[in-house]
């Protein structure tokens, strides 16, 4: 049934994209998963209520014609908000491109969360250690662990690869998100249950809170969490605790709270540097089996920002892409397809270069661009040669012909004469670097930029 669902909705879906602009099509129609095909009926599965009333309101008759038309009869097709998890637990049914190349499907989307599948560099390193120690039951360098930072970064995955690591050695782990923990504490004083509440604590051989700034300014919450904590910890047991900030910056939190989460191990996880993004992306690429031509990742490595969920995000809407279009997405297609995940930096353009480089060393536009070949005025345009060749798609004749009308061995000549001396000048690398900061290319305070 579920393969009939998918079949269907990929010959729909290649008379759709004709039919619709191929932004529409990208933005809407790709993010939509067939789950069922019964009594004539199509069910696709939207992200999210909006978005799914915003496809029954403009696309859902283009929908229908085209699902009619594939299945050859007349069809109605229902667009329903399904969960984030049996989403993805689904892609396996996305449509098959019309060429017919089946889509591999990946053993498990994301990985599961576990340590082996934590990719781990400079910003995660000491969390990742900490937990790894921590959930082999050793509490010598400081219980709790507690561990903080933003969203997205895997304060979550550590705490689950803990649990996971402690189940596989026979522990009692007890796993709560902050506001469950309330939400059932609240239960258990409604229904008079509080002994049951807190019993689970007494057998537990580890805690695990994650969120922990849902249980700061709760009082009685605070109060309870305190009680439950103290057992644990007197009797040595491993509590780990994930928060969003650090927990001298948790304002409403007790003060006997912080002061016990600050008697423990702090890890933070930082935002990710350039070069763990990178390795994220390839891993997250291929454990999602997101195929992609060598262009089009290093379009979208160059550009990546964000936390580790943001790539996860981006390589699963690539991966839609690819399932109708193959790998090789054009460079209007990528560039609307991370255009969510990596700002709205606009692309470096010739022009750009060319004014930056000119105001970085103090010559006119004019200047820069003329026959002159004196250093002052040739040294600057040899940089814009090489700057206009690395940060755009621009051929060697092209820039040659922006930079003056100069042939493309000229230009060639510039680049390299340019290339030379990074490679042996630390002074005029870093200024390359303060110029490709100016022109919005590298955002991560020049960390790993490549010269
Ligand atoms: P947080 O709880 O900090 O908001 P999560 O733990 O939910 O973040 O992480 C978001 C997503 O990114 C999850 O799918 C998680 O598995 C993944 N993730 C985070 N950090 C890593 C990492 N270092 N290696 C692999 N996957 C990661
Ligand atoms: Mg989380």
């Amino acid at each position: 049934m579920r393969t009939d669902a998918a079949r269907l909705w990929g010959e729909a879906c290649s008379l759709i994209c004709k039919e619709l602009p191929e932004k529409d099509y990208e933005t809407w129609i790709l993010e939509l998963n067939p789950t069922s095909f019964e009594d004539d009926t199509l069910t696709l599965e939207a992200p999210f209520g909006l978005f799914r009333d915003r496809v029954r309101q403009a696309y859902l008759p283009a929908i229908e014609r085209a699902v009619s038309v594939a299945a050859d009869r007349r069809c109605r097709v229902a667009v329903v908000v399904g969960s984030l998890g049996r989403t993805r637990a689904t892609t396996q049914d996305r449509p098959r491109p019309a060429g017919g190349r089946p889509v591999k499907r990946p053993a498990n989307l994301m990985g599961r969360k576990t340590f082996e599948n934590f990719i781990v560099g400079e910003s995660n390193r000491l969390a990742w250690a900490a937990a790894r120690q921590l959930a082999d039951g050793d509490t010598s360098t400081g219980n709790p662990l507690f561990i903080y930072g933003g969203v997205g970064l895997g304060k979550t995955h550590l705490l689950l690869a803990i649990a996971h690591k402690l189940k596989l050695r026979g522990r009692r782990v007890l796993y709560y998100q902050g506001e469950d923990f309330t939400r059932k504490m609240v239960e258990a004083l409604r229904l008079d249950r509080m002994d049951a509440f807190r019993r689970e604590f007494q057998v537990a051989d580890a805690l695990l809170i994650d969120d922990i700034q849902f249980i700061a300014g709760k009082k009685r919450t605070q109060q309870e969490f305190y009680h439950a904590f103290n057992l644990l910890h007197g009797a040595g047991k491993p509590i780990t605790l994930a928060g969003d900030r650090e927990p001298s910056e948790l304002e409403t939190l007790e003060q006997g709270l912080k002061s016990r989460f600050q008697g423990g191990l702090l890890a933070d996880l930082a935002p990710l540097d350039k070069d763990l993004r990178y390795r994220i992306l390839r891993v997250k690429m291929k454990e999602s089996g997101l195929e992609l031509s060598d262009s089009a990742i290093e379009r979208v490595a160059g550009r990546l920002q964000g936390s580790v969920r943001d790539i996860e995000g981006m390589v699963l809407r690539l991966r839609a892409a690819t399932t109708h279009h193959g790998p090789d997405l054009d460079e209007r297609m990528v560039e609307t397809l991370i255009a969510p995940y990596v700002g709205s930096a606009a692309p470096v353009t010739l022009d750009k270069i060319i004014d930056t480089v000119a105001w970085v060393y103090s010559i006119s536009r004019g200047e820069l661009l003329s026959r002159d070949r004196s250093r002052r005025v040739a040294w600057p345009r040899h940089v814009a040669a090489y700057l206009c060749r690395k940060l755009t798609n621009a051929s060697l004749p092209e820039i040659g012909e922006v930079l003056g009308g100069r042939n493309h061995t000229s230009v060639l000549r510039a680049v390299r004469s340019v290339a030379d001396r990074v490679s042996g000048d630390a002074a005029f690398c870093s200024r390359l670097r303060e110029i490709e900061g100016m022109l919005g290319h590298v955002r991560d305070n020049g960390v790993g930029a490549r010269l």
